[in-house]
């Protein structure tokens, strides 16, 4: 019997195990280690060069490689990178591994390409306020960008110190339950310390990014999952290739109770993508209905044979549900529409046959008063 240790082990035993280096990556690197490359991930971008942590410190590289102006092609963080061994500064990034997750944003510029903000997230932590009044369509929207990027999306509700009663705190988890099938919902508190343990427990296994609304509660978190002022955590001081001893600013940090956090500026002020899966996955029952409807093209709006206004009417679907399912699949169709021209055309119709209708329906108005 062979009693050897498995694969599994070297890579956890690697020094870019902290940083999320697995067996998968491993294999995956595994020909360009036979070309002499030198595995590492990306902990920062600026100014079309990144830095990347390697087994032997902190190295400055350059950004694009295989296709240039390709965004899509561009190094970003979070991501594992094949560099040259040794050699100029900044080193060449001769290839990227295959990305398992992507965050990307559709840029609010005239020519719509995505941006990719972080990659090989596995944990999209949507961090929202108890402080104020839940505003559930504003988590829905969090959950389709997290779900479209393929990591498992986790609402932390926080300031749970805030609501006074425990059975009301569960009526709000509750809601946020129903708003979030298959997502985790966790209360926690940065002041009383409740829940962070499950916190850091869950992003110990993976790499997180936080997202949320400003005031929301994530550079606290943060803090505390780090266990220090994020300030000064991120200028780590890192030898680089020249034994010099560098700051430098990161915006992926390993945390002390494992995993790592990806923080970048553009993840921040992230706001509604282009996140037309990911919209499906949130309403995953309203669309499963919507295969019942006696129409394909059904819209929910008035169609006979509509099993979503079935099931409205029969009390099982909210009717809040559909509403914010119509408004971000709007919104979809909107960033959709800046690079596809037909998508384009069929709104300015839908506009038109709406406009239409209301003229109509203005004009039947008015006879029946006057
Ligand atoms: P960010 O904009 O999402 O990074 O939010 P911050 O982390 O800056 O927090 C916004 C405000 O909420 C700050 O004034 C924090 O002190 C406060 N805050 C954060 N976490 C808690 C908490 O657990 N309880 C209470 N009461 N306040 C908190
Ligand atoms: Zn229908």
């Amino acid at each position: 019997m062979n009693l050897s240790s498995p694969p599994a082990s070297s890579a956890s035993s690697h020094p870019l195990a902290p940083y999320g280096w697995d067996a998968g990556w491993e294999s995956e690197f595994a020909p360009h280690a036979e070309r002499g490359l030198l595995p590492g991930r990306v902990v920062r971008v600026d100014r079309g060069q990144c830095d990347v942590v390697t087994p032997g410190g902190v190295v400055r590289a350059d950004t694009e490689f295989v296709v240039p102006r390709d965004p899509m092609r561009v190094v970003c963080t979070g991501d594992w990178a094949a560099l040259d061994p040794e050699g100029g500064d900044p080193r060449y990034v001769r290839t990227l591994l295959p990305r398992r997750t992507a965050f990307v944003r559709s840029t609010s510029s005239k020519r719509s390409e995505g941006q990719i903000l972080a990659a090989n997230v596995d944990h999209a932590v949507v961090a929202v306020s108890l402080a104020v009044e839940l505003d559930l369509g504003r988590i829905e929207r969090f959950l389709a960008l997290a779900w479209e990027s393929g990591a498992q999306p986790l609402v932390v509700l926080t300031k749970a110190d805030l609501v006074a009663d425990a059975v009301g705190l569960s009526y709000l988890v509750q809601d946020v339950e129903t708003t979030a099938p298959g997502v985790p919902v966790l209360p926690v508190s940065a002041l009383t310390g409740d829940g962070l343990d499950v916190l850091a427990a869950t992003v110990a296994g993976g790499t997180s990014v936080l997202l949320g609304q400003s005031g929301a509660g994530k550079s606290t978190l943060a803090n505390t999952l780090i266990g220090a002022d994020v300030m000064d955590v991120r200028h780590n001081r890192d030898v680089d290739g020249k034994g010099r001893h560098t700051t430098t600013t990161r915006n992926l940090l390993v945390l002390p109770g494992g995993g790592v956090l990806i923080d970048t500026p553009g993840l921040r002020g992230v706001g509604l993508y282009d996140a037309g899966n990911g919209v499906g996955q949130v309403f995953a029952e309203i669309e499963g209905l919507a295969e019942r409807c006696r129409f394909q093209d059904c819209g929910h709006d008035s169609e006979p044979g509509c099993a979503v206004l079935a099931a409205i009417d029969a009390g099982e679907l909210p009717e809040r549900r559909l509403e914010s399912y119509r408004k971000l699949v709007r919104e979809n169709q909107w960033i959709a529409a800046k690079t596809d021209a037909r998508v384009r055309a069929e709104i300015r119709r839908d506009w038109k046959r709406k406009g239409a209708e209301g003229r109509a329906a203005m004009q039947a108005k008015r006879g029946r008063w006057h």
